[in-house]
């Protein structure tokens, strides 16, 4: 992706460390892409961002705590209201530049699929839940990097349901409670339209961030409390690992995780794994080493997000590290869901001296962070590019990423 700021290194034994756009930079391109391609000047322009995880891994679908940020890197939509039912949509990725054009009727699960699914669908999943729109025109560009595990997907339809919610006055940004509406109706879209069976982990994390903050999201009931996550201020930063590598098994192995779990929580007369008290017990009543180790990794995860909370809470964010190692651990040993290049990355990171590292997203390939001193960044870049290239891994790509805000109008 040449648009995106992945800066490939001259000498590729050097890392690089990509930096997201600036809100000017991000406005100005979507804007740009909207006068060439379609015409004319958009109504506004609006910016979603993509996520990372910092802890709670797998623990959605269980009922259970995350800790996700809302990143820098966003999708930048510029886009106009029409007064018909006509849809036109433009996406740049990489040097080429993807249009479709069609009516709001055409939007549906089955009738489109692809990018058109996850850029279109949310218009779809408002109207069924009763909102009334008329045609659109949007163009978006965007320095997420697309399938590293970093929720590009989030960030189109956030992105999108954003604009028709602003250019309809649908009500769905006045607070934080329609909001949830918004991430529903984009989470909808990902399900529905785009046929992907994901939880509303990524939305959530989009649409109901606060700058500066990391979101704990109870997946219970959907509440969210945002936790101060402010780096800067103690000289550390979060270095994001793009494995690149291929995701292998991944729908299989994601099913399997979860019919696990369901099957666990069934065994134990549970409601879900959220629920699950005493983890001896449960251990002992399932007679069975594999999903004892599933509910193991689910329960001391849970376990490890309110212990992480607690020392933002209190202002001891340099003593996260161990409970980020712990969690790979347990995702590694317990759960099963890493593979070797995160394994590397994440070994390597801690060998040159991260305060901690683990992957982060659904396993099986994407990326790691590891959280690191400012000053000590780029050895551990250079530690983890090393050890890729002598196990014969893809040459890795980094991020340095802060707590953005969550979606909204930046033109
Ligand atoms: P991730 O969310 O981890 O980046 P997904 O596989 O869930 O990976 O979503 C990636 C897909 O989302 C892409 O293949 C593409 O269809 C769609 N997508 C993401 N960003 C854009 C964009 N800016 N324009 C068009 N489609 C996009
Ligand atoms: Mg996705």
């Amino acid at each position: 992706m040449s648009q995106v700021p992945h800066a490939v290194a001259a000498d590729r034994q050097t890392p690089t460390i990509g930096t997201a756009w600036s809100t000017e930079e991000g406005a100005t391109r979507a804007h740009h892409l909207f006068t060439e391609h379609i015409g004319g000047s958009p109504d506004g322009v609006w910016a979603a961002p993509g996520r990372v995880n910092i802890i709670g891994e797998h623990t959605d679908y269980n009922n259970g705590l995350c800790l996700p940020i809302a990143l820098p890197h966003r999708t930048y939509v510029a886009a106009r209201r029409r007064d018909d039912d006509k849809v036109i949509l433009v996406s740049q990725l990489d040097d080429s530049v993807l249009t479709w054009e069609g009516t709001l009727e055409e939007i549906a699960p089955g009738s489109v699929a692809g990018w058109k699914a996850y850029t279109g669908g949310v218009a779809w999943a408002l109207r069924q839940a009763g909102h009334d729109l008329s045609g659109f025109e949007a163009a978006l560009v965007t320095c997420v990097p697309l399938g590293a595990g970093l929720s590009s997907s989030a960030a189109v339809e956030c992105g999108v349901g954003l604009v028709l919610a602003d250019l309809y006055d649908l009500g769905l940004t006045d607070s934080d409670a329609r909001r949830t509406d918004l991430v529903n109706a984009a989470r909808t879209a990902e399900n529905n339209v785009a046929e992907a069976p994901t939880g509303g982990l990524d939305q959530t994390a989009s649409l109901r961030t606060t700058e500066g903050h990391a979101l704990l999201l109870d997946c219970n009931d959907w509440s969210v409390r945002q936790v101060p996550f402010d780096l800067d201020a103690v000289g550390l930063e979060l270095l994001v690992i793009d494995t690149r590598a291929p995701h292998r098994l991944v729908d299989g192995q994601y099913e399997a995780r979860r019919r696990a779990c369901e099957n666990a929580a069934r065994i134990l007369g549970v409601g879900s794994l959220r629920d699950v008290g005493d983890l001896g017990a449960a251990v002992a009543a399932l007679d069975d080493e594999e999903l004892a180790s599933r509910v193991r990794h689910v329960v001391t995860e849970n376990d490890r997000v309110t212990q992480f909370v607690k020392l933002l809470d209190t202002g001891r964010v340099r003593e996260v590290g161990p409970l980020m190692d712990a969690s790979h651990n347990s995702l590694r040993d317990d759960y099963e869901v890493t593979c070797p290049e995160l394994d590397t990355a994440v070994d390597a990171a801690r060998d040159a001296g991260a305060l901690g590292a683990r992957m982060t997203g659904g396993g099986f390939g994407g990326c790691a962070i590891a959280l690191v001193d400012r000053d000590v960044r780029n050895e551990v870049a250079t530690q983890v590019v090393s050890s890729f290239r002598e196990a014969g891994f893809a040459h890795p790509e980094f991020y340095v990423v802060t707590p953005g805000p969550a979606a909204l109008r930046v033109q």
